[in-house]
């Protein structure tokens, strides 16, 4: 066996919440054949499985996950014609920086998202109007057999040796239909099962000058309005979309409104900022953001449980106030 599998590895040190218990067993995994392997391995020991990205839209429990946490590493890209060809475990910072270096428009969003370009495929990652599901033309997975998915983890049976000496593992491609993006959103949040191996990007070629101002003025009004000396996992809840009805009592009463919800979509964070009650909450380490109300953030050695009581009264509270249900944006990983 060529990959290192490890064991009771805290997982802490892999989200950008600095949050969450050890895993039964982690791994690295670079490449496609070490993807297989590792799943080859927790399927004979029976093990449920975890694919983990950047680990920054990720809020893991404290007791952590009783099974095989497997880190995406893989790395390469290259560039053809029109089209970027991505592997999964990219940092986003670097895909867009190559997108720039290479005269490409088409990314600048993204400057500042943490994470992995895979992480950001699952969860539609956007910023700014623009999202991944715009730019995607297929997407490359790898689709174990038969497994039984749970809260983001997967058990995946015993894989037969397949041709190549590891496994009969399908590789196949969704196109930009097939991975039915949304807000946030896409198929692989519910198809748990599917592990994405490598993207394909349609870029327009842009102007590099006008690429790197965009990217200037977004970081530095991301600084503006994020508390980043603290650890999160950016904004816990999506934005909630209400009726024409509620939005038109909700601007009565809150004329400010009429300039921040152009569409029915409200900012989270707005409500939150709204209730008194909620300002700087703190819950042991955790904390609701003085910056970005829908921030939580990781101030001194929070738990799990900190964020999860500080999430379930920001609910509860904006519920009673607003009549609107927020939901969450972040994943959970082992409750
Ligand atoms: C300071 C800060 C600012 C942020 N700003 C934004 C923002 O502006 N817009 C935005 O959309 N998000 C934002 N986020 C959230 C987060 O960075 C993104 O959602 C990011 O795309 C998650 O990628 P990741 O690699 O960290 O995924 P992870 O957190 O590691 O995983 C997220 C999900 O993807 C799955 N996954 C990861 N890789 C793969 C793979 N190869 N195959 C299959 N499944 C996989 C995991 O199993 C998990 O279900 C922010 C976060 C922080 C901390």
């Amino acid at each position: 066996m060529s990959i290192k599998i490890q064991k009771n590895i805290s997982l802490s040190k892999y989200t950008s919440f600095k949050i969450g218990g050890p895993a039964k067993y982690f791994c690295v995994a670079e490449n496609v054949d070490e993807i297989q392997e590792a799943l080859e391995f927790a399927g004979e020991n029976k093990l449920k499985v975890f694919i983990l990205g950047g680990g920054s839209n990720l809020l893991i429990s404290d007791e952590g996950f009783d099974g095989l946490v497997i880190r995406i590493m893989n790395q390469e890209l290259r560039i053809e014609n029109n089209e970027i060809f991505i592997d999964s475990g990219l940092s986003l910072a670097k895909l867009v920086s190559e997108s720039v270096k290479n005269n490409f428009t088409g990314l600048e969003w993204a400057a500042g998202i943490p994470g992995t370009v895979g992480g950001a495929i699952v969860n539609n990652a956007g910023a700014f109007g623009k999202c991944m599901g715009d730019v995607v033309e297929n997407v490359e997975i790898l689709n174990p057999p038969r497994p039984l998915c749970e809260r983001g983890s997967c058990s995946v049976p015993p894989l037969k040796k397949g041709v190549r000496g590891i496994s009969s593992l399908e590789i196949g491609k969704l196109n930009n239909k097939q991975c039915r993006f949304s807000y946030r959103n896409s198929i692989f949040k519910k198809e748990k099962k599917y592990i994405i191996l490598s993207v394909a990007l349609k870029l327009e070629k842009g102007n590099q000058e006008k690429s790197k101002e965009i990217i200037t003025e977004i970081l530095k009004s991301r600084k503006e309005k994020q508390l980043l000396e603290y650890p999160s996992a950016g904004s816990v809840f999506k934005n909630p979309v209400v009726d024409d009805d509620h939005l038109a009592k909700l601007k009565k009463e809150f004329p400010e409104l009429i300039k921040i919800a152009k569409t029915n979509t409200i900012p989270a964070g707005w409500l939150i900022e709204q209730i008194d009650e909620l300002k700087n909450k703190k819950i042991g380490g955790a904390m609701i953001s003085e910056k970005h109300c829908n921030f939580i953030v990781n101030f001194n050695n929070a738990k799990a449980e900190d964020v999860i009581i500080l999430i379930s009264m920001i609910k509860q509270k904006v519920r009673s106030h607003f009549g609107i249900q927020l939901k969450e944006e972040i994943e959970y990983m082992g409750f």
